[in-house]
Formats: structure tokens, sequence, C-alpha cells
């Protein structure tokens, strides 16, 4: 049954260039996306950049710009990046959006004020002129911010606080109903989150005077005030949409599937305030937050000081601009929720291992020896090799998006396998077409396989093998139909295409 799904990811912030957690990320939304539409779904793909804040005007103060000039500077690299990466992303949101973004944030911020969701306090911390920001106990080295050196002043501020408490035994039956909740997934991420529960939840700051926090978004009927994160970065999930002004897509949030991907680290804020926040304001909850884990790099936290930090366009840079050797990386590395390791000796063996010999060579073995026959294709006979639509499609369904790809990535193994004990070199006439004709077809369902994780290979092997559909691949519309999933049923599709290279030899 075809249905309405609504993917995000987190919004970036833009104070330094986009590195490989943004990547991941968005990476792992794509192919979520992706699939969505190539089973048939409708499909809104959002992401986003978190521009506001006291660093974003830090960054900018020490690089003699505005804190707007900053991030007009920088926003466009993370934009340009994920195109490149071939993110699928149908609306990009920036907080500072003041057409688009700001309209939604203060009429949900006037709702969780009439809900008596909001109530200012006398805020009193530790703060450090240096950085000015309030610092925790934990982040004083001998009674002094680490940073400046400096014992940080107890100052007492007014803010907003957001009554987050009150919402404690809400939260936990939505987060553990069974129908109509908010799923985690995967679940092992589950329980972590009902702890945070379970510790007990604090009522939230929710602004800053305006005098401490200039760059951000005003709170309605207070000049005095200017919102804290949450309320603007949170609620790019439904400005995007418009809700709660006139022209509001209601459709994508009360009649989609609402999936939230996001880093482990931010779970905490989207599995309880966010929610939280709706409910005050009326607006339905999302139905599943899928959480991704850290990359390190060589085995190792990636940091500046240590000098292992990858940056995405030098991995792009060593496959010539292609982006699917680093989505194919990141999904077949990484199970979904887990921690993952980037190497580079580790992507060099898997681009040339299993992306060229596995995959390229075995394209080109079949392509070439079907040339010498006319590239002609004769009957498909019965599947050697075991295509399995659905054990891939349970685990792209159930987001175990790895075990998804191992389908495909088996099939190259064993088609390699079978060209090597079958020989059809040294064979001729029908005995030859007998193995070449299905190793096309293997190759055939490979292709449709691959397409949510490396959808300009996939689309360059469809060219090649000369599939029907193979123009119209990468069109958000196209749909991998039941005929195109059986066995030989592909009826307009008589002979292959002319054979190149996928991924060339790293040089040296
Ligand atoms: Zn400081």
């Amino acid at each position: 049954m075809p249905s309405r799904q609504y993917i995000t990811t987190a919004i970036d912030y833009p104070n330094a260039a986009p590195h490989m957690g943004h990547v991941l990320e968005k990476i792992l939304a794509d192919v979520v996306a992706r699939w969505f539409r190539l089973r048939g779904d409708t499909v809104r793909f959002q992401i986003g950049t978190d521009e506001h804040g006291v660093k974003i005007q830090q960054t900018a103060a020490k690089q003699n710009l505005t804190p707007k000039e900053l991030v007009d500077r920088n926003v466009p690299q993370f934009e340009d990046l994920y195109r490149r990466l071939h993110v699928s992303f149908d609306a990009f949101v920036r907080t500072t959006n003041q057409q688009k973004h700001w309209p939604t944030v203060q009429a949900l911020w006037k709702k969780l004020a009439e809900a008596g969701a909001l109530e200012k306090r006398t805020y009193t911390g530790l703060y450090c002129p240096g950085c000015e920001r309030f610092l925790t106990r934990k982040d004083l080295v001998d009674g002094k911010c680490p940073d400046h050196q400096i014992p940080p002043q107890e100052v007492a501020e007014e803010n907003y606080f957001f009554l987050l408490g009150r919402k404690t035994q809400d939260l936990k039956k939505l987060l553990t109903v069974r129908k109509g909740g908010y799923r985690i997934i995967p679940d092992f991420r589950a329980p972590e989150t009902l702890q945070l529960i379970e510790q007990g939840l604090e009522d939230v700051s929710f602004s800053r005077p305006t005098s401490s926090l200039s760059w951000g978004i005003p709170v309605p009927d207070d000049s005095s005030q200017t919102m804290y994160v949450w309320c603007d970065a949170l609620t790019n999930y439904i400005s995007g949409i418009g809700l709660l002004t006139d022209h509001a897509e209601k459709e994508w949030w009360d009649d989609a599937t609402v999936t939230h991907v996001i880093g482990k680290d931010i779970a905490r804020f989207h599995a309880l305030i966010w929610p939280a926040m709706l409910q005050y304001g009326g607006i339905r909850t999302p139905d599943q937050l899928l959480i991704h884990g850290f990359l390190t790099s060589e085995g190792q936290k990636m940091s500046k000081s240590i000098g292992n930090v990858v940056v995405p366009d030098d991995v792009l840079k060593l496959v010539g601009g292609n982006p699917d050797p680093l989505r194919f990386y990141l999904s077949h590395q990484i199970p979904v929720g887990n921690d993952g390791d980037f190497s580079w000796d580790r992507f060099k063996e898997i681009y040339e291992g299993i992306l060229g010999n596995q995959l390229g060579n075995l394209l080109n073995r079949v392509l070439v020896l079907l040339k010498k026959e006319g590239s002609q294709l004769s009957g498909f006979g019965k599947d050697p090799l075991g295509v399995d639509w659905k054990k891939y499609q349970e685990a792209m369904d159930g987001f175990a998006l790895q075990d998804g790809l191992a389908v495909p990535v088996g099939l190259m193994d064993r088609a390699n396998k079978y060209i090597a004990e079958k020989k059809p070199w040294e064979l001729k006439g029908v005995e030859k077409m007998e193995v070449l004709s299905p190793l096309a077809e293997v190759l055939r369902h490979i292709t449709l396989m691959l397409l949510p994780f490396i959808p300009g290979s996939a689309q360059r092997m469809a060219a090649q093998l000369n599939l029907p559909y193979a123009d119209t691949m990468l069109e958000k519309g196209f749909v991998i139909t039941a005929t195109m999933k059986k066995w030989g049923a592909e009826e307009g599709w008589k002979g292959v295409g002319e054979p190149s290279i996928l991924f060339p030899r790293l040089e040296k």
C-alpha cells in the first residue's frame, strides 16, 4: 500500500565546514528516502541548517564578519556538498529565513505560552565573559574556565523556562506505548532514552536576554528576550511545511509517517523536548526517531589535535568526485544505529575489492562476452543464484539497511563464483548463452537493489545493460514494480549495451 512519508535530518550548525558526521547522517536518510520512493511511497525529504546562537555570533566576530555574512558564506558549502553526494532532499530549511521559518516558530511559541508551558524565571548560573555563556560546574577546571583561565562570575538573568517536568508521564507513555507511540529505531537505542525520563526531567531554558544573545528569533511580545535553541531549531521540522501558518501543507504532518533521522547525541532533545512541545501546542507527535551512531577515524575519535579529521571532499577527490564509493562505504560498514569507523585503507579495499572487482568486473566480463555473441539475450531459464527480493525488502523496510545491502553484495559474490565455475568463455552457442543470459538477469536485479545506495552507478549499470527503464531510474517518480522483481520478466529487454569501466583503478 503506497503511503506518505516525511523524512527529516537534524539541521547542521554551520559555524565551520561540513564534516563526515554530517555526511553519515544525510546519506543514511537519503538511502531511506530513496528506498521509500522506490517501493512506491510519496516522499518529502527535508534537511537544513541551524544558524542562530552565541557560537555563530562569536565565530563571526573572530573572522570580522556579521553572523549573517558568516552563515551566508558557510551554508552553501553544506547544500553544495549534499548535492554532490546525491542526497535527494526536496527542501532545505534555513532557520534564518524570516519568511519561511520564523512565522511557524513564533506561532508555536505563542501556543506554548497560551498552554502555560512557559514560565519566566530568574536563572542563576556561572557565566564566563570570555565564552559569553553559562558554564556548568563540570565544565570548570580548578574552578576556572578551561578556555579563558578565569573563574566564572555568578550571574542572574531572566529566562523563559519550558515546563518539561510536567510532561514526564505523558512522554513515558508516548515512548513505551506499542501503537500510535513514538518509536525509536533501532530498538537497542530505546532503553537509554527511557532511562533519561527515569532520571527525572528538568525544565529547560528556552530564551536568553537579548543583551547576551541577539543573533536569534525574538520572543513574541517580549522584546527583552531572544529564543534559545529549542523552539527555534526543532521547529524546522514543521516550519518547512508551513504548519501554523495560512499556507500549511498539513498532509505532510497529519497524514504522513514522520521520521526524524538524528545522531545519538541529540536523541534526548528529539525524544523528550520536541514531542513535549508538540503536545503542549496541540500538534500530533512524530512517528519514528531513527538514531545513528558516531564515526571515528582510523579507530580514534576524530579531532584536530590528533590530526585524523576526514574531510568529505578529500574522499570524493580520491575517486574522481564520484559520491558512490563513500555512500557505499558508509552503508556497508556501519550498521544503522551503531558507531562506525572510517579508515583510508579500508575505503580503498572496499573500492577496489567490492566495487571494482566484485561488481565492476562482473558487469564488464558479462557484457564483453555477450558483445562477442552480438549483445543479444536469449532465454533466462531458471534463477541459478537465488535472487531474494523478500529478504532485501524486509531488511530495507525494517531500516536494517546494511542487511538490505548484503543481499546484492551476496549475489555479486555468488555470480563471480558461478562465472569462474562455468567458464562461459570456453563454451559456445546455446550453452554459452545459458550461462550469460542468466548472469545478465542477475545483474539487472543487483542494479535495482543497489539503486538506493549508489544511484548514479546503478543508473550507469542499467544503461550498460540497456534496461528499458535506464533513463528514468533517477527520477523521483521511478518505482520498482512487481514485474521488475520477477525473474526474467522484463519483456522489452532483448539485448545489452556497450560495456565501460564503472570504478576505475585508483592512481598509486
Ligand atoms: Zn570561557
